[in-house]
């Protein structure tokens, strides 16, 4: 399987290249990223085959069907890793929350969040793949709040990469800064900044694609790639869990083998909606893919009008920080698969010009043919985490904005819902206990031990030990001083 590019080539990058190499240097032509060539199909039977396949072996599968140039082994041990998840015999498991509603778990993993599910094997694959050709790498993440903790604990102590992980100061939970700033290994650095999301994601953006930077890096003997989810890398892995996810409603009876089911994401970078886009692409039977955002609502906007416009927003800071997002990067790969490289590269050069673009009336019945979308604003999310806890589900405020999308965007009432919840509710406990019990709490710890007597739940050793761990991390400085900051800790 070759990868291309999303705004066509200069002339100068190879047309095409690997997977191997698409994961080490993610950015390509005209700030474009890359996407597969083409994707491998699958029908009926293989689903049929798979109803009790486990994860490892669905997993498996799909990824020797993308014909990646990785070793099997390599592949056996990245997937290893989901038997430290929380169950190993169902690392993703789907809770019936509603007769029609069921929320597919992605937080089981290390670090309690979804991003688990693809850096722990991105992680693996990378290092492994930076070793045979010996070669060292520094990964740059932007991080909202869960990316970070998953791409530094995948990273931890390996050999031939180094972690430089930028977060907004103030624009994450208590969980999600000592998640970070606690882990203490020389490959990793924590870099707190003056800014928001946004502001993070675009500093990183112009490292990657700095001349001078690079040259730095190339004194080090060190290659730039990136754990966001521009990288294909991750977005490999977030394919099979829809995939498996449809396969326990059948495992359950819940759904017949080729009915079709609403998907519902809660969506910031949109790389969770591109793998169900994806995985229905390949022959999954999905009706419509709902995308649920918090009041940063520009997917909203663009599925329901086709405008893309950033002119008067700032990002607004949300109680669904992982959501706080206006240029959701993964939007690229959809008008790419869609409209082809040379529309897309014309709408995100407008985009970057004047923060804004227009589909044709033709283009937008394509996407709203696929997608439908809603937006949730913080207030209504706590309705949402209330009604789910009165019928015992304890959710995130992520997850609560998909019970918005649920309402609102079905058009067909008999078709099931799949909605993805992607943290535990231990990452975002003051906003869970104020759902809960309308008090305010101003810390985690509080808040944590208040939901676990409420809802007669544990915490997870992960969350409860964090706070006692030392702070190992303690960088924190305005975005004009990324760069050095950065070199001197590659030093
Ligand atoms: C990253 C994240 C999202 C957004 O996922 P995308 O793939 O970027 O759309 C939603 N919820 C949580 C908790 C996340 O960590």
């Amino acid at each position: 399987m070759k990868f291309i590019e999303t705004r066509g080539n200069d002339g100068q990058r190879p047309a095409s290249i690997t997977f191997s190499q698409a994961i080490l240097s993610p950015m390509s032509s005209f700030g474009g990223i890359y996407s597969p060539e083409s994707l491998p199909g699958f029908d009926q039977d293989f689903l049929q085959n798979h109803i009790n396949s486990s994860y490892k072996t669905l997993a498996k599968t799909i990824l020797t069907n993308f014909a990646i140039d990785i070793e099997g082994a390599v592949i056996d041990e990245a997937l290893s890793l989901y038997d430290h998840f929380d169950d190993p015999n169902n690392p993703v498991p789907v809770e019936k929350v509603y007769d029609d509603l069921f929320v597919s778990e992605l937080f089981h993993g290390p670090t309690r969040a979804f991003k688990d599910m693809a850096l722990q094997p991105f992680g693996s694959v990378l290092s492994a793949v930076a070793d045979k050709r010996n070669e060292k790498y520094l990964i740059l993440a932007a991080t909202s709040g869960d990316t970070g903790p998953a791409a530094l604990e995948t990273f931890k102590g390996k050999k031939n990469v180094q972690v430089a992980c930028m977060y907004p100061d103030g624009g994450t939970s208590d969980v999600q800064r000592l998640q970070m700033v606690t882990e203490d290994a020389a490959n990793l650095k924590v870099i707190g900044i003056h800014g928001d999301f946004d502001d993070a994601q675009s500093a990183l953006k112009t490292l990657l694609t700095s001349e001078a930077f690079n040259e730095s890096l190339q004194d080090h003997n060190i290659s730039l790639s990136a754990a966001n989810s521009v990288n294909f890398g991750r977005i490999i892995f977030q394919i099979i869990y829809h995939i498996y996810s449809y396969l326990q409603l059948v495992r359950n009876d819940e759904i017949t083998l080729g009915d079709q089911v609403y998907l519902n994401v809660p969506s910031g970078n949109f790389g969770n909606a591109l793998g169900g886009y994806y995985a229905m692409k390949m022959g999954l039977p999905v009706k419509q893919i709902h995308i649920a955002s918090n009041a940063n609502n520009v997917l909203t906007r663009l599925i329901n009008t086709g405008e893309y416009d950033l002119r008067d927003s700032s990002v607004i800071p949300t109680t669904s920080p992982a959501m706080d997002i206006l240029k959701s990067s993964n939007v690229e790969r959809i008008l790419f698969d869609m409209f082809g490289a040379e529309r897309t590269k014309e709408l995100m050069l407008q985009l970057d010009s004047d923060k804004y673009y227009k589909l044709t009336a033709e283009e937008l019945a394509q996407i709203q043919a696929i997608f439908a979308a809603d937006f949730c604003t913080d207030q209504e999310g706590l309705e949402y985490i209330k009604q789910a806890f009165e019928v015992n589900y304890v959710m995130c405020p992520h997850t609560a904005t998909c019970f918005k999308s649920y309402d609102t965007c079905r058009e067909d009432k008999s078709i099931k819902t799949i909605a993805y919840a992607t943290a535990e509710w231990t990452k975002f406990s003051p906003v869970v206990a104020n759902a809960i019990t309308g008090e305010n709490f101003e810390h985690d710890k509080e808040a944590l031990q208040v939901i676990a007597e409420k809802a007669k739940v544990t915490m997870p050793a992960q969350i409860a030990e964090l706070f006692d761990k030392p702070i190992a991390q303690k960088t924190l400085i305005e975005k004009t001083e990324i760069e050095n900051e950065i070199l001197a800790f590659l030093k």
